[in-house]
């Protein structure tokens, strides 16, 4: 790297850490993912008039926060009404007008986004001019025959993949990371695929001042070497690769001596059975995280009491429907897991199925936090 390319990453990587808020939140107040989504909830609601009144006498209340959601689905029923060729041609032909929305049970008048829409359409779902786009990801399609080869494009401006990286950076703060003292060691098998969520993290603890350090071995002695030589106190992965490691580990008496705090388990649903395996091996608690390629990747993730994962707050909206007939689900039931994008400029989704099961919370958390929704019992649809 030459000398003006180095002064010029350097710069960079200054201008993204001053733009990053989860760098200022101190754990040792409260949730830190909460605290993440209220900071960026009030500075919206400070520049904007018509949300001035939400929280003002008492402080943002759960109702509020709801209120919020609406105000900004509808603004985003606006956005890509005038941005997406896709939506344009979609909400002219069913006559959707942000202006029909005036409550929360009006959102279901607005048709659901599926996969294959994605598939069959790359570019009409983007929002913004090619030049913008900082990166693009493409992730496996379907398992039906006819769209068997097709990928989804998902893109992002350079600035929402700041935003995914301070969500990371809370999300890792809720989960116990202290800059000071703790090693995050990453698990991700080697991809092929065109993105690693290995080095996203690796990434995301550069800027946040967290100290990382990836292996991809499933060997369960390689990794027990790079723990003791870089002082692992934390550990993420993909959670078959966690358990399959911790299952091969002979002697748990050395696993639960390297004092690991918590592991992080990611990218597929962790089965109860899973973790018991997990957390009896490192003894240590495991938590659940949750994420789509297609809604930025970190998306959820279990605070301490372990009661479903919190949302990423206020970055979307969650609905739960009917599998079969797409309705709406009450509050508590099981069904499929339907995210709206709410402040995505590039490539917004509006009621996007994710082919997830779920239990939507709104009750809550024993942890004290105001935001709403968490998702419990997240497992893939079968086919
Ligand atoms: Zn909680």
């Amino acid at each position: 790297m030459g000398l003006s390319e180095r002064i010029s990453n350097f710069v960079k990587l200054n201008v993204a850490k001053r733009k990053l808020k989860s760098r200022d939140i101190d754990s040792s107040k409260g949730n830190p993912l909460e605290m993440w989504g209220l900071l960026k909830i009030k500075k919206e609601i400070a520049a904007n008039e018509e949300l001035s009144y939400l929280g003002k006498d008492y402080g943002l209340k759960r109702d509020d926060i709801k209120e919020y959601k609406l105000y900004k689905f509808k603004q985003l029923l606006d956005y890509v009404s005038k941005n997406s060729p896709y939506y344009q041609e979609l909400f002219e032909k069913e006559g959707i007008k942000s202006t029909n929305i005036k409550s929360m049970s009006d959102i279901s008048k607005v048709p659901l986004t599926t996969h294959e829409q994605l598939i069959q359409n790359p570019y009409h779902f983007l929002c913004v001019s090619r030049r913008e786009i900082a990166r693009e990801f493409t992730t496996s399609g379907t398992t039906t025959t006819e769209t068997a080869d097709l990928k989804k494009r998902i893109s992002y401006t350079q600035d929402e993949l700041l935003d995914i990286v301070d969500s990371v950076i809370s999300g890792l703060k809720m989960a116990g990371m202290d800059s000071e003292k703790d090693m995050l060691q990453i698990m991700y098998p080697t991809l092929t695929a065109t993105w690693d969520p290995g080095l996203v993290l690796s990434k995301a603890c550069d800027l946040a001042g967290f100290k990382s350090v990836i292996n991809d071995s499933s060997d369960i002695n390689d990794q027990i070497n790079t723990m003791v030589n870089s002082g692992t106190t934390f550990i993420i992965g993909k959670s078959s690769f966690i358990y399959d490691l911790s299952k091969s580990a002979s002697n748990l008496d050395k696993l639960r001596s390297l004092g690991i705090k918590n592991i992080i388990c990611s990218s597929e649903p962790l089965t109860e059975e899973m973790k018991e395996v997990i957390e009896d091996a490192w003894g240590c608690t495991a938590v659940r995280q949750w994420g789509m390629t297609e809604l930025g990747l970190a998306n959820a993730i279990e605070c301490t009491e372990q009661n479903g994962m919190h949302v990423n707050n206020p970055d979307f909206l969650v609905e739960v429907v009917d599998p079969d007939t797409g309705q709406v689900l009450p509050e508590g039931s099981e069904g499929e897991l339907v995210f709206t994008t709410l402040n995505r400029r590039c490539m917004p989704l509006v009621r996007y199925r994710t082919k997830d099961l779920g239990v939507l919370l709104d009750e809550p958390c024993d942890c004290g936090t105001t935001l709403d929704q968490r998702i419990k019992n997240v497992r893939r649809m079968e086919n």
